[in-house]
């Protein structure tokens, strides 16, 4: 089959490789219909996650149709069309059984590896380093996928690819970044970076009851979507004084919540332990403090700061003094997207949410590696790039 290697920093190809096969009796083998580059995948397409290796076949949001089950398998049968949560999980273990499902025990052949780095394992992830188990990932034409029967969803017919494929991470990563935030109505939350998870974010803190949302980014774009898609207000982060503009628009209080759905990879600096090595690969050159940072300095007294960005190793020149004097709550994690599929799937269906809006590119698979190259440097107005691996 064809399939979307790495190769290093930014160096992905389509190459011919094996077809998965079924190892255990609870996998099943997808044929993969669509599947989506994540701002995730810019983490290992930078190359600043280590555990990679030549040929490992990145994507972890991805659906399609089943085509092969293993003998213990209940739940699905071959025909049904599903869709694939990126953390993989055993539905049984101590942490499975509280939902907490991206911290699932049984499912990262690699714990030791993560033990080393993080103290404990999280989860197994698709395509996603050696780190998080070495499985093979989404953006192919195949993909085997283990705990058949607890991962995937069904997903109706009437239903197109691209109105539930974001059910497999980054809705569901928004949905539960803006969860955290507990938000009452009345309420202000600032949302910095207005990418894919950005705009979800935005959307369902609009939909758990925010009065405003503020959100942050320097793509016009990308701050339009987010004013026209839902209704917030925009800071264009070049232009203003992020935290002096926050409080201004907070009465001199500052938002209630604070979400950096921006990650390692932030313009800025002062924050990432990898920051500089960034420098050297990136060249980020301003001395703006980095999305994180600046979250957690803008929040209000007694408030949350969510981040679904993600982190990879330790981070330096964190405010701790200011969280601990100001009562803040951090909330963060990998998303435990099992928990929020179904829920999120009945929101879809009731016209609530139009998760296909935020696609700017849909492109055939052999396409990957453009896909990468716009998304990463987001030309071509690029916010959202859907492969389609073909019949
Ligand atoms: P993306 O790269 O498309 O979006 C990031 C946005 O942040 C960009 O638009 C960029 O301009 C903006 N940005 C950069 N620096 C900024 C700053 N200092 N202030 C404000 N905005 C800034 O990526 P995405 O797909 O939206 O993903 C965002 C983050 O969410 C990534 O770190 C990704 O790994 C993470 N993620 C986490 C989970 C999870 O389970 N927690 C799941 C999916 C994605
Ligand atoms: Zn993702
Ligand atoms: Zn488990």
């Amino acid at each position: 089959m064809k399939a979307n290697c790495w190769h290093g920093k930014r160096d992905v190809r389509i190459e011919q490789v094996p077809d998965p096969a079924i190892l255990n009796p609870g996998d099943a083998i997808i044929k993969v219909s669509s599947t989506a580059i994540c701002g995730s995948d810019l983490h290992l397409y930078n190359g600043v996650v280590p555990t990679m290796e030549q040929g490992d076949i990145l994507g972890h949001e991805f659906m399609g149709e089943v085509v092969e089950v293993g003998s213990a398998v209940r739940k699905l049968k071959v025909g049904d069309r599903v869709v694939v949560p990126f953390p993989i999980a055993c539905g049984r273990c101590f942490f499975c059984e509280q939902q907490l499902y991206s911290v699932c025990e049984n499912s990262n052949p690699n714990a030791y590896m993560a033990e080393k780095m993080w103290g404990h394992s999280g989860a197994g992830i698709f395509g996603y380093s050696h780190l998080t188990g070495g499985y093979a990932g989404g953006q192919a034409e195949y993909v085997r996928v283990p705990f058949a029967d607890v991962g995937p969803i069904k997903v109706p017919d009437e239903l197109k690819d691209e109105q539930v494929l974001f059910l497999s991470d980054i809705l569901p990563t928004g949905y539960m970044a803006a969860e955290a935030c507990a938000i009452t109505p009345g309420q202000v939350v600032a949302v910095w970076g207005c990418g894919p998870v950005g705009q979800f974010a935005i959307q369902s803190a609009f939909l758990l009851g925010a009065e405003r949302v503020i959100a942050i980014d320097h793509y016009p774009e990308r701050l339009r979507m987010a004013r026209e898609l839902s209704g917030a207000e925009t800071l264009h982060f070049d232009a203003v004084d992020v935290p002096d503009a926050l409080r201004e628009m907070t009465g001199g209080r500052g938002p209630d919540a604070c979400i950096d759905a921006v990650g390692m990879e932030a313009h800025g600096s002062g924050v990432s332990y990898i920051y500089d090595r960034l420098k050297q690969t990136m060249k980020l050159e301003s001395d703006r403090p980095t999305a994180l940072r600046e979250a957690l300095m803008a929040c209000r007294n007694g408030g949350v700061v969510s981040v679904p960005g993600v982190y990879g190793g330790f981070s330096d020149k964190i405010p701790f003094g200011s969280i601990m004097n100001r009562s803040l709550t951090i909330k963060t994690g990998q998303t435990h997207v099992q928990r929020y599929m179904q829920p999120l799937l009945e929101r879809i269906q009731r016209g609530e949410l139009d998760p296909g809006a935020i696609i700017s590119h849909h492109l055939t698979l052999d396409e990957a590696p453009h896909g990468y190259e716009i998304f990463q440097k987001k030309q071509e107005q690029c916010i959202k790039v859907v492969l389609h691996p073909g019949p």
